[in-house]
Parts: C-alpha cells; sequence; structure tokens
C-alpha cells in the first residue's frame, strides 16, 4: 500500500488521491491542512485569537485577548511552511489546483500577459501545456497562456481532447455528449446521477469533465462511451460511463 505524503500513513486507495508525480495523498490530509490554513489566516486578519477549531493554535495563545508579537511571527512562519507543503500537492494534483488563480497571477508577473501563439494581449486565458490526464502538471513551467482563436487553431481539432467522434451504436447519446462537449468548450462542470453496476442507489456527481473516451468491453457494442474527468465527492479524476447517467446538466457560473 503507498504511504500518504502528509501523515506518512498507509492510504486506502478509495479516499486518497495519487499524485502525477507518483506519491499519494489522503483527502482528509489536505482538508487539514487547508483548514489549518484558513484558521492561521483569520487568526492573522484579526490578530486576535480564535475560539473555534482551536486545536490548530496553541491554547496559551487561544485564552489571550491579543496575540503577542512574537506569536505572530511564528503563525506567519507556520503559515508559510503550510502553504509551500499545499503548494507541492497542488503541483501535481490530477486537477484544476485550488490556487489556480494565485497561480496565474504568478505567471502573468513572471511572463507577461501575453499569448504565447499570436501575442495578444487581451482575452487570454491560462492552460496547461501538457495537458494533465497525459501527465502534466500544474508547476508554473507547464502553464501557457493562449487566445480563444490560437486555442482553437492549436489545440481543439485534435490535440486536448482527442479525435473524439461518436458511433452509430451511441449515437442515443449523442444529447449528452453535446452536453459534455460544451462544458469541455467552456471549462464548466456538469453534474449528474450515477450508478455503479454494483450500487443500489443513485449518487449525484459533480465533475469537471478532461474528455470523452470510448473504453473497450466485452459486450457487442465493444466499447463504453465515458466521460473522464475530475470528480468533487471523490476528489480524484475518474471516469464515468454515459450509460449508467441521468439527468445531466452543464452547472452554469
Ligand atoms: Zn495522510
Ligand atoms: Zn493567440
Amino acid at each position: 500500500m503507498p504511504y500518504c505524503t502528509v501523515c506518512k500513513i498507509e492510504t486506502d486507495y478509495e479516499y486518497d488521491i495519487a499524485l502525477s508525480n507518483g506519491e499519494y495523498v489522503h483527502y482528509s490530509c489536505i482538508i487539514m491542512l487547508q483548514m489549518r490554513q484558513q484558521e492561521i489566516e483569520s487568526v492573522l486578519r484579526t490578530q486576535k485569537p480564535q475560539l473555534i477549531l482551536s486545536i490548530f493554535v496553541p491554547t496559551e495563545i487561544a485564552q489571550q485577548d491579543v496575540i503577542p508579537k512574537a506569536d505572530i511571527e511564528d503563525l506567519r512562519t507556520k503559515l508559510a511552511k503550510l502553504k509551500s507543503v499545499l503548494t507541492k500537492i497542488y503541483d501535481h494534483l490530477p486537477s484544476w489546483p485550488p490556487d489556480w488563480d494565485e497561480r496565474k497571477r504568478q505567471f502573468i508577473r513572471q511572463n507577461g500577459l501575453v499569448c504565447s501563439g499570436c501575442g495578444k494581449e487581451q482575452d487570454v486565458y491560462l492552460l496547461h501545456d501538457i495537458p494533465i490526464f497525459e501527465g502534466g502538471t500544474n508547476e508554473l513551467d507547464n502553464l501557457t497562456l493562449i487566445c480563444a482563436e490560437c486555442y482553437r487553431d492549436t489545440y481543439h481539432e485534435g490535440d486536448i481532447f482527442g479525435d473524439f467522434t461518436l458511433k452509430p451504436s451511441q449515437s442515443e447519446f449523442s444529447e449528452q455528449v453535446a452536453e459534455i462537449q460544451s462544458a469541455l468548450d467552456n471549462h464548466q462542470k456538469i453534474q449528474f446521477k450515477y450508478k455503479k453496476p454494483s450500487a443500489k442507489r443513485w449518487m449525484r456527481r459533480v465533475v469537471l469533465p478532461e474528455r470523452l473516451l470510448n473504453i473497450p468491453n466485452n459486450r457487442e457494442s465493444g466499447e463504453t462511451l465515458c466521460v473522464e474527468g475530475f470528480c468533487d465527492l471523490r476528489q480524484a479524476t475518474r471516469v464515468f460511463a454515459l450509460e449508467r447517467m441521468q439527468a445531466l446538466e452543464v452547472i452554469e457560473d
């Protein structure tokens, strides 16, 4: 069994996340680090100890009305360490990381706000150079700014999402495919009800789709039409068969 890079305890495959550098991390460990970060940030913002969740702040501090300067310095150091641990995890998260906006700002600071294709200076989007599902990371050197026109010319016809065409036997899914394709184009999440063969209940899933793909099966149709994407529930990249979906819709933001 692989070990969690944060707590060094074994991961259990169900709720862990496989990072793109080969390491594993518990979903719960990421949440714990994020909560600790939020709490320290809020203490630093108010300069007053928080009464909630004070397990993360030494109790001597939590009992005072105002935090002494030395303790504030200490919390700042702790916060910097936490952030660097989280950044390393986010670097290799198999999805768009929570600090994407911060990465975008950093990228623009370093490289300017210019399309890498045509040099245009407005309406540019931050994208992965090597897509995540092909092993790309969220590190700055794998990111690129591109305008919508260059994106269409360079990637959309094939590279990013592959040459996906609907087989005649799969045309019953054409409406779902159109919805998913539009979510892919607009970088939107989809939601649907999903039932695994082994499961009794339908579960609501929210997924940021990354691509459509056909997976070979042993049945007559020969292939199962699937969407791969980052699942909010599992906090990991998962593959979903369209035939096991119901009530699919794009989430407008
Ligand atoms: Zn852990
Ligand atoms: Zn361009």
